[in-house]
């Protein structure tokens, strides 16, 4: 993969971790608001702190779906983004363009669904 695509896929991961992150935001806000001690300042928390309790608002879907993209960008600073991590085979780059996050190739998905890693 070129390194052009390479930035572009970069820029597509941390946009769509961003989108699910700004989701649990919301979320959390909301949950906030509507809490019974009426509303606190979110401004006082530590920002650590709060970012742990929008992780922990994340859905165990989107928490994973965060986690593959993590591991995404992970290996495009290793070079070896686009390989399936089990097989080492290329993925292919039309399953890359709908899921930018793959880890397996289209055979490994279909056994790791079958079988377990
Ligand atoms: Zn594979």
């Amino acid at each position: 993969m070129d390194e052009e695509k390479l930035a572009e896929t970069k820029a597509q991961l941390l946009q769509l971790r961003e989108e699910i992150l700004a989701e649990s935001h919301r979320v959390y806000a909301e949950s906030q608001t509507l809490g019974k001690d009426g509303v606190p300042d979110i401004g006082d928390m530590s920002s650590n702190s709060y970012n742990q309790e929008v992780l922990m608002n994340l859905s165990e879907a989107q928490r994973s779906r965060v986690r593959d993209i993590d591991a995404a960008l992970e290996r495009i600073d290793e070079g070896v983004y686009g390989l399936c991590v089990r097989c080492e085979e290329e993925i292919s780059p039309r399953r890359l363009e709908v899921r930018p996050f793959s880890r397996y190739c289209i055979d490994c998905k279909t056994e790791v669904e079958k079988f377990g890693e």
